[in-house]
């Protein structure tokens, strides 16, 4: 059994809560939100970072984030969104199953930088 915390998010073995699933990925909320609807989505298949990625899975996942990006709109209201990817522990990559964030932005004092 895979010992990354998301492939167990994915699997159910670790539970989440889900803002969107589709064949080939699933978005969460991150469990320690740098602001609120703070969420983060992965591709299913275990791809450690952007490296490892086909160009069809990348594809599958950027194909969403307009919708995604939407629906924390819509349910949180910010003002602003930011998408930030880590690959590489140096960059601040700490869960190393690809993963963008998406960090909902309120204002100047929302708390991140
Ligand atoms: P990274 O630093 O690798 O770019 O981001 C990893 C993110 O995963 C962090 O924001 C962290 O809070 C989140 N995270 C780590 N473990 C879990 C977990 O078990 N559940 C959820 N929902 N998020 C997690
Ligand atoms: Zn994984």
């Amino acid at each position: 059994m895979s010992e990354c915390i998301f492939c167990k998010i994915i699997d159910g073995s670790i539970p989440s809560a889900k803002i969107y699933e589709d064949d080939h990925v699933y978005a969460f909320m991150d469990i320690m939100p740098l602001t609120k609807g703070h969420t983060l989505i992965i591709p299913k298949n275990h791809k450690e970072n952007i490296y490892d990625l086909s160009e069809e899975e990348a594809s599958n996942l950027f194909k969403v984030v307009p919708k995604i990006a939407s629906v924390l709109k819509e349910s949180f209201g910010p003002v602003g969104m930011n998408l930030l990817n880590n690959n590489g522990a140096p960059a601040g990559q700490s869960v190393f199953h690809f993963h963008l964030h998406f960090i909902p932005r309120y204002d100047q004092t929302d708390g991140f930088r």
